[in-house]
């Protein structure tokens, strides 16, 4: 079944921890306690679609602007009946600002043509981060909150009728849980009405390949919870 699903493993060598990030002290002057907050908070959840892609290219709400090439807004199908939910975008998704770009990416396409899903096609694939955090570190609760809003519109515009979370960053921020990824899966849950299912993320299959027959029935209980919703 895995052989047919194209979902063969692969191996990598497990990325190094992240060496400890640097403290950075800032003194408070006159001139950064005059700084406007950018981008206004409140204005993301009235914004269109062109200036939804604005404000995250330029956005400097987190550190992340100083480190990355360039903010990842996602892909897709805008009216998609399907939302793909990543963690962050990693080096070659800073390059080329597309999400799942890289070996996650394509074990992703995969995933998605084992439940006869195409990127692009009625699909919408994006990351709880707009922009990649050093080293590939987890996300910062703080890049976390600042980012979500941008989520949360990219929801509401799309109107998915499902959201796939890949991972535990997707599902927990999604969820607003602390959960393990292992609790979260396997039942249907929501997300602004709309119903979510948790996998692993596909890094972590490429890592532990014992694990996708357990996202193939993730895979399956999504596609059963969309048929359902299609009547
Ligand atoms: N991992 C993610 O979560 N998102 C990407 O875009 C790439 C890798």
């Amino acid at each position: 079944m895995l052989r047919e699903l194209e979902l063969l493993p692969v191996w990598k060598l497990r990325a190094q921890p992240a060496p400890a990030e640097k403290i950075e002290i800032i003194e408070k002057t006159a001139s950064l306690e005059a700084a406007p907050v950018f981008p206004p908070r409140a204005s993301i959840e009235s914004m269109d679609w062109q200036a939804l892609k604005a404000c995250v290219k330029d956005c400097q709400a987190c550190g992340l602007a100083k480190t990355r090439t360039q903010t990842v807004f996602g892909v897709g199908d805008e009216n998609a009946d399907w939302l793909i939910v990543g963690e962050a975008p990693g080096a070659e998704e800073d390059k080329k600002g597309e999400p799942f770009v890289g070996p996650a990416g394509k074990l992703l396409d995969n995933m998605l043509a084992a439940i006869e899903l195409k990127r692009g096609e009625n699909v919408f694939i994006a990351n709880v981060l707009k922009c990649r955090p050093p080293d590939n570190r987890d996300p910062h609760g703080e890049e976390v909150a600042q980012c979500d809003p941008y989520l949360k519109r990219q929801v509401e515009l799309i109107q998915p009728k499902l959201i796939l979370a890949l991972g535990k960053f997707a599902a927990q921020s999604l969820l607003d849980s602390d959960d393990s990824i292992g609790s979260m899966r396997g039942k249907p849950h929501t997300y602004q009405g709309v119903p979510v299912i948790v996998t692993y993320h596909p890094a972590y299959l490429l890592r532990s390949p014992l694990e996708k027959a357990r996202a193939w029935e993730d895979l399956c209980l999504a596609k059963t919870t969309m048929d359902n919703l299609s009547g």
